[in-house]
């Protein structure tokens, strides 16, 4: 990236805002800019909307906004082959690592048995229509419970990924779903009241 780039000596760098012609930094240009790509995101009202902690949010806008994901990894031929770190069987897109990986799938499996059958295994869905799909059928009481939760474990899925390809480190689909299950329980904890409705609906 950077062999094309020409220094031109003794000339200071200079900081370009690109969001506004002027290349002068504003806040409101910062917000537009940020709400403008949340509108364009997959699910971004309900992600904007569902009761998490903002890391958790913006590990979702990061997600599918700037963050190097695999398919823009090797768009930029950073790595060749991309496989999936939890199955070690299909290439790593976000669809498949967070909805139809067979890893996911034992994972939603055992939050099934909890009694939150909507967490049932999606093999063949991209995660945005089952998530759409889905949540048209949660009682609208309990729908922002559901966000949350759908944001929960794609973020705890998401650092079990993180865990394989940093750290060489794995964890059984019963293990990340206890701590999933310890997740909720400090959200719970920690005042987030529609998660603790959509537990509380399904015991
Ligand atoms: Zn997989």
């Amino acid at each position: 990236m950077v062999e094309s780039i020409v220094l031109t000596p003794h000339t200071s760098d200079r900081f370009i805002w690109r969001w506004m012609a002027t290349g002068n930094y504003t806040a409101s240009s910062a917000y537009r800019a940020f709400f403008t790509r949340m509108t364009s995101l997959v699910g971004a009202k309900q992600v904007w909307r569902a009761a998490t902690p903002p890391k958790v949010k913006f590990f979702w806008l990061a997600l599918h906004g700037r963050l190097c994901t695999p398919e823009r990894r090797q768009r930029h031929g950073l790595q060749q082959e991309a496989t999936c770190t939890l199955c070690d069987q299909h290439h790593e897109i976000l669809d498949h690592l967070l909805a139809s990986c067979t890893y996911t799938c034992e994972v939603r499996h055992l939050l099934a048995m909890t009694g939150l059958q909507r967490f049932g295994p999606s093999h063949d869905a991209r995660l945005a229509d089952w998530w759409q799909q889905t949540r048209a059928d949660v009682p609208r009481s309990l729908r922002r419970g559901f966000d949350s939760l759908v944001l929960l474990v794609s973020w705890i899925l998401w650092k079990e990924r993180n865990r394989r390809t940093f750290h060489n480190v794995t964890k059984s689909p019963a293990q990340v779903f206890s701590l999933i299950c310890d997740e909720a329980d400090s959200w719970i904890a920690a005042g987030y009241r529609s998660l603790a409705a959509l537990f509380a609906a399904v015991n």
